[in-house]
């Protein structure tokens, strides 16, 4: 769909996938206006097609134009775009174990001038990709890599929408953790850099303790890390499973020592793409640790298959996550 100030949403249609014309001046690609979600369409048991709270990127994708002075899809367009490209491309949502049709809804500013100020006009698309199991061989243990020298987000910025331009300013960072020998950025505070934020496209969680007593930490949403659909679901997850889930900041410092004296039992990363991401190790400058001995924490793995359960419409959905399509 597009959107011109004074008409509004106009125009929503589906396509073929094709190449978009953009006039050189187009807003997005000089003063990036831009903001994406990714979320994902499972085939269903008894053979009909889910999203997984579709609403909740609804939501997350409207605060992002609100905080980059785009107007907001509103969330019954959003869901509607959704649907009807799921429905077009039902023949495309892979049926294998763990294998999904990855959905990326995004808008950008299409107005053409040059001058800094809110464009007024818009394009709202969405795009969607079969996507294989992130993990081909089995679930196993990352690497990562603290960033000392970069910082993803700070106070006031936009570290806590999906826009385009945080992910451009964290891709030197990332090239900075694969020289080191690393699959991930870790990401700190901007003004003390002494407390764990989020990885480069997951959140995480630390689990202190184990068995039935094991507690879960993950970094508090102050505003510098992006709130995940799936840290609010697995926070929801592990409570009813009896685990307390605390919210809070985490530093550095406490993961070492926690993972030294035996307190931090599992760190693990989560997202969309990947679901649950163990953490096996962490590189650094003020020193490695490792957590674990190479293999998967038992409670990353229990999260990791309720989740799928649910998503894959396994289990029955008591949450109302699912969003059934057609
Ligand atoms: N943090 C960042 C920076 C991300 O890009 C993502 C992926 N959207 C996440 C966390 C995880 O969010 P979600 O669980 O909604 O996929």
């Amino acid at each position: 769909a597009r959107y011109r100030t004074g008409q509004g949403w106009y125009d929503a249609r589906l396509t073929a996938y094709a190449p978009l014309q953009m006039d050189p001046s187009t807003a997005a690609l000089h003063y990036a206006q831009s903001i994406f979600e990714g979320l994902k369409a499972y085939a269903q048991p008894d053979g009909s097609v889910a999203t997984f709270r579709p609403t909740a990127n609804a939501a997350r994708f409207a605060r992002g134009a609100k905080r980059l002075a785009m107007p907001p899809v509103p969330e019954d367009g959003f869901l509607a775009a959704v649907d009807a490209l799921v429905d077009a491309d039902r023949d495309w949502v892979p049926t294998g174990p763990d294998q999904t049709l990855y959905i990326r809804p995004y808008q950008l500013a299409t107005e053409p001038f040059l001058g800094v100020r809110p464009a007024n006009e818009y394009l709202f698309l969405v795009i969607a990709s079969p996507a294989g199991a992130y993990f081909s061989r089995g679930v196993h243990p990352v690497s990562v890599y603290l960033s000392e020298d970069y910082i993803r987000a700070a106070p006031g910025g936009t570290g806590d929408v999906k826009c385009a331009g945080n992910y451009a300013a964290s891709l030197l960072a990332q090239e900075q953790a694969i020289a080191a020998g690393c699959d991930q950025v870790v990401w700190l505070d901007a003004l003390e850099k002494r407390y764990v934020e989020e990885m480069g496209g997951m959140n995480l969680f630390f689990v202190l303790g184990s068995g039935a007593d094991a507690e879960l930490v993950t970094p508090e949403l102050t505003g510098t890390l992006l709130p995940g659909i799936t840290r609010d679901s697995l926070i929801t997850l592990a409570r009813e499973k009896g685990h307390t889930v605390t919210e809070r900041r985490f530093s550095v410092e406490e993961w070492r020592k926690g993972v030294a004296d035996g307190t931090v039992t599992e760190t693990f990363a989560c997202g969309t793409a990947a679901v649950i991401t163990p953490v096996g190790e962490v590189r650094a400058r003020t020193g490695d640790f490792v957590i674990g001995d190479g293999t998967p924490g038992p409670l990353s793995m229990e999260l990791r298959s309720s989740l799928l359960d649910i998503q894959h419409g396994r289990v029955p959905d008591t949450h109302g996550w699912l969003h059934r399509v057609g």
